[in-house]
């Protein structure tokens, strides 16, 4: 017999957008259960970057001096490397928020940290290595999650399962929600070198004819994202490593003395980047958030931050009702009212990015002229606000109520 569980909300994924959701509703006087599929946070394929938003919201809940002093390196600005030119692609020093910068940090401290906070709320629970299998129905309704955890079978019993599953969401999957899929011409190659203290200081991004590699700092070591077109990686994989090398190298000299360090394929992971959106983000019983509800493209890496506004718009919007009982169906939508602007016009910039500026840097094998957009911020330093309000802030910044349980 499967072990039973109940829960007002039952969240699936302890990604940012499942955390925080679980946090704030349980702040908020809600019994939440969250489960994660992996026995802790410490995974290399997410982001690493904590927006001025998400420090804003972190400030809202008294948490940003604690949380600060978590190690982190403060980005004022974003650049691309153009051959020998520099670009300053965002200013963040002028939003309108108290902390004027993106916190690099890695997210498994992030996300360690919202965990610990929620933790110390007594109806606040969180299952790792428990995998949300499939949805428990009743006449149509979703009524709670089939999962397995290190007990072994669970049923879980919620008046609202919360899908914060990521870009392969099984829970939408399961709920039968239409998926819109808008492609992407690339994916990416992740892996990591050792970090040398003569290295350049910043994350940063360098483009040139056929490539772009993507430099994130994590202290003792670089992590990397190379470009590659979609679909490409098998071709290149089939090759040897030698030849992946030496192609790193051409990309960023610097790291010749440690290159070696890839000792084989095994060492390269590939991460497959998609971009979609549901039509739907709920069903009486079910709502999708974050990825599960649109999966972003790396472009801007504002993923992450998409995923928290969710996850705070959807405690404002739902929370004392969940707490109360009296949760309807309606509701849901007014999430998806309330977010899916945010999320279709990020995305188009996204697709826009991806379609006119990646793919052919992609596809060039002569030296290019650097993209107009990126000559007008070089000249009108007054416009790198643009893309650091979209980076720092994104469309439609959410607040935490400040009401609790
Ligand atoms: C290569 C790449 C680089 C990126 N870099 C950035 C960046 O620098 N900055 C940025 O803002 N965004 C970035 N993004 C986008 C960002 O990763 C996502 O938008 C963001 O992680 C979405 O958060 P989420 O909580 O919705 O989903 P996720 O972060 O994917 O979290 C989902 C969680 O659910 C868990 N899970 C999945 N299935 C189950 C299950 N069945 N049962 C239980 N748990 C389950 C997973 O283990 C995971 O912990 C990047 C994306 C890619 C592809």
């Amino acid at each position: 017999m499967p072990q039973t569980i109940a829960a007002r909300c039952c969240v699936v994924g302890g990604g940012p957008a499942g955390l925080m959701a679980g946090f704030l509703l349980a702040r908020a006087g809600v019994d939440v259960v969250v489960i994660e599929k992996h026995a802790d946070f410490l995974r290399d394929f997410r982001g690493d970057t904590i927006h001025p938003s998400t420090l804003q919201l972190m400030f809202e809940l008294g948490l940003l001096h604690d949380f600060l002093k978590l190690p982190h390196r403060k980005a004022f600005q974003i650049s691309a490397q153009l051959g020998n030119r520099k670009f300053v692609v965002a200013d963040f020093r002028r939003l309108p928020t108290l902390c004027k910068f993106v916190a690099f940090m890695p997210q498994w401290d992030f996300l360690d940290f919202i965990a610990g906070e929620a933790k110390k709320l007594p109806n606040f629970r969180l299952f790792m290595k428990t995998a949300a299998s499939g949805l428990l129905e009743d006449q149509g309704r979703v009524v709670g999650v089939r999962a397995a955890g290190p007990e072994g079978e669970m049923e879980i019993s919620a008046d609202l399962v919360l899908a914060a599953d990521g870009r392969t969401s099984r829970m939408r999957e399961a709920a039968g929600l239409e998926v819109e899929d808008f492609g992407a011409p690339m994916d990416v190659l992740w892996l990591e070198l050792r970090r040398e203290a003569s290295d350049p200081e910043e994350t940063f991004g360098s483009i040139a004819p056929g490539r772009m590699v993507a430099m994130i700092e994590r202290g003792a070591y670089w992590q990397i994202g190379f470009v590659i077109p979609k679909g490409g990686a098998q071709a290149i994989r089939s090759g040897p490593i030698g030849a992946f090398r030496d192609t790193i190298v051409d990309c960023l000299p610097f790291l010749a003395d440690r290159v070696e360090d890839l000792r084989d394929w095994e060492d390269v992971s590939l991460l497959t980047v998609q971009v979609d959106r549901l039509k739907v983000w709920s069903r009486p019983g079910l709502l999708c958030i974050g990825d599960a509800a649109h999966a972003m493209s790396p472009v801007g890496g504002v993923g992450i931050n998409l995923a928290i506004q969710d996850a705070v718009a959807t405690a404002n919007l739902i929370a004392e009702k969940l707490r109360t009982g009296s949760l309807r169906d309606e509701d849901l939508a007014a999430v998806q009212r309330r977010r899916e602007l945010p999320a279709r016009l990020t995305q188009r910039l996204q697709l826009f990015i991806q379609n006119r500026v990646i793919r052919s840097v992609l596809a060039a094998d002569a030296p290019f002229e650097p993209p107009l957009a990126l000559r007008l911020l070089d000249i009108f330093p007054v416009l790198r606000q643009i893309p650091a309000r979209l980076i720092g802030l994104g469309v439609r910044p959410e607040h935490v109520n400040s009401s609790r349980g």
